[in-house]
């Protein structure tokens, strides 16, 4: 039986800065999952170095870090959009879309192989993050959403109490 999971996607700032945000999601809303959580992101280097800790020992680990946060585009373009999807085969349709990680390698049509590219330093620009797996997945959509910002219980959560500083509006 098809099971429902839920997948982590970041578009990543060479996706914003081409404009492909509507693409993109055009492109996911084929797979008809439903989306859970939605935000733009700037992102800290404690964010993208978690994010990408699998690959702390690549020599391409600190490009990779700069990529995510921006860097390589412009503080124009330092943020992406991560999004929580949901549904039967989540992580799979959304692999498949999205197409290899090299983009040179990426099935043509697929979202990589359509507007990903390699860059001159031998970087894989490809557009947007998708999570591997369900453990991925998982530690992937904690560490990027609260609770709060997702709007189906999908983890199991508790409730702390905190004096906390935050900002509102003026
Ligand atoms: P994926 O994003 O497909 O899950 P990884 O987690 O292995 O793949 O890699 C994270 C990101 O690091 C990739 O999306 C790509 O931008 C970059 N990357 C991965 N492998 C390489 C490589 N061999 N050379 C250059 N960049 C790479």
């Amino acid at each position: 039986m098809a099971k429902t999971e839920q997948t982590l996607v970041v578009i990543k700032p060479d996706g914003i800065k081409k404009s492909l945000t509507g693409n993109i999601l055009t492109r996911l809303s084929e797979t008809k999952l439903r989306i859970l959580g939605a935000k733009v992101v700037r992102v800290s280097k404690d964010l993208a170095e978690k994010h990408y800790g699998h690959l702390k020992d690549k020599p391409f680990f600190q490009e990779v870090v700069k990529y995510l946060r921006g860097e390589l585009h412009g503080a124009r373009y330092n943020r992406v959009m991560a999004l929580v999807y949901d549904g039967e085969e989540a992580i799979s349709k959304v692999r498949q879309l999205a197409g290899t990680t090299n983009p040179e390698e990426a099935e043509p049509t697929s979202i990589r192989g359509q507007y990903g590219r390699l860059t001159t330093k031998g970087l894989f620009e490809n557009v947007l993050h998708c999570s591997a797996n369900a453990q991925e997945a998982e530690n992937e959509i904690k560490l990027w959403f609260d609770p709060d910002e997702i709007v189906d219980e999908i983890y199991p959560v508790k409730e702390i109490e905190e004096k906390v500083k935050k900002r509102i509006w003026d």
